[in-house]
């Protein structure tokens, strides 16, 4: 088992994160602890629900829990303010107070659902992470980040709201559907690229048995999670630095958005991120070779296959352009080298079209 211990910004404790296979049948040992109320609530989508359900139900009925569950339906539009809205009453009617935990079982949708809902219940309950996408795991359960959507965009109503736990099982992801683990790979990757290149190198040789090796994947989820942990906990301190996880992800938004939402995230960010490689060499000094490099590992890993039919001028018109601020510049994340990330703040548009071209061929 591997651990990552989150420092609270402004607080005086911390939180755990706990990665290794099985965990997920022995959650109410780590729970125990923390000394939360054992009447809990559940919130998973019902796909996650019928595959894990009674493993989970049973790990905490046995450390004397008693959990109950409420469903959701998996898919981003869940993340809304009726579904709220639903299951806020729903915890009302089955007896939910203000000490009551809340635990997320489930992906990004789940997870930043039920964030959401344990930070303004009662004003705030204890919240818990059991994230069962790659995704989840590496990105969405760690920082603090909850979100609904509105009709207007994506994660318009959000608050941050700590989990007291995070459990991680990479023992849930060999149900994980193709493409759901490829848009994990992604963030995966993204986390390397930004602040490690000897993570990048693991990476590179554990690829072939990623998701049968449950040593390896435990590792590369470790390392993942604990870049993200820690560029979230530095950020307090130095400002800026959360932007860095933003690589790919300037175009990467605004591919998904001139798709209407059909692009996965993660490959919508892969697309992001080959761009960006592109753009790093010609105003950040990277190394032709490292761009040739950083595009075969996105594509020895499968992503950035096939660039999806979208209007160019439509993917340009959604970057997020503060006309008035900086005419048509954008503040880009950009490499120095594999590994290691810098602000660019003024990259101007024709050369991001130029590299975009290049990378839709
Ligand atoms: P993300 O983490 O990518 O935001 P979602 O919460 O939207 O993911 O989940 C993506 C889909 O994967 C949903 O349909 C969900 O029910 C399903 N899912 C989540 N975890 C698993 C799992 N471990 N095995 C199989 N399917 C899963
Ligand atoms: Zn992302």
């Amino acid at each position: 088992m591997r651990e990552i211990t989150v420092p609270l910004p402004g607080r005086d404790s911390s939180y755990r994160i706990l990665i290794g296979p099985g965990l997920g049948s022995l959650l109410g040992e780590w729970l125990s602890p923390l000394a939360l109320n054992q009447r809990l609530f559940l919130i998973t989508d019902r796909r996650v629900g019928r595959l894990y359900g009674a493993q989970v139900q049973k790990a905490l009925e046995d450390a004397g829990y008693s959990p109950i569950f409420l469903t959701i339906s998996p898919g981003e539009r869940s993340k809304s303010w009726p579904v709220v809205q639903r299951l806020a009453r729903e915890l009302l009617a089955r007896g939910a107070h203000r000490r009551s935990p809340l635990m997320a079982l489930g992906g990004g949708v789940v997870g930043d659902l039920t964030g959401f809902l344990a930070s303004i219940f009662m004003r705030g309950v204890p919240f818990l992470q059991v994230p069962t996408t790659l995704l989840a795991m590496v990105d969405a359960a760690i920082g603090g980040k909850t979100a609904i959507n509105l009709r207007e965009g994506k994660n318009l109503l959000g608050t941050f709201h700590q989990p007291r736990l995070v459990v991680i099982d990479p023992e849930f992801l060999q149900t994980l559907p193709r493409a759901e683990r490829l848009n994990g790979l992604a963030e995966v990757l993204k986390t390397a690229f930004i602040r490690d290149a000897g993570f990048l190198e693991l990476l590179e040789q554990v690829r072939p048995r990623l998701f049968t090796d449950r040593e390896a994947l435990t590792e590369v989820i470790y390392r993942a999670a604990a870049i993200k942990a820690e560029v979230v906990a530095a950020d307090e301190r130095e400002g800026d630095l959360r932007r860095i996880l933003n690589f790919g992800h300037t175009l990467g938004h605004a591919l998904e958005q001139a798709s209407g939402y059909r692009l996965p995230h993660g490959l919508a960010v892969a697309w992001g991120m080959d761009a960006a490689l592109g753009l790093s060499e010609k105003l950040a000094d990277l190394t032709p070779a490292e761009v040739r490099r950083g595009r075969q590992i996105l594509r020895d890993f499968g992503l950035c296959r096939t660039f999806p039919a979208l209007d160019r001028q439509a993917i340009l018109a959604a970057l997020p352009m503060d006309k008035k601020r900086q005419g048509t510049d954008l503040v880009f994340v950009l490499l120095k080298r594999l590994g290691e990330a810098i602000i660019h703040p003024n990259v101007p548009l024709p050369l991001i079209a130029e590299c975009l071209e290049g990378v839709a061929g």
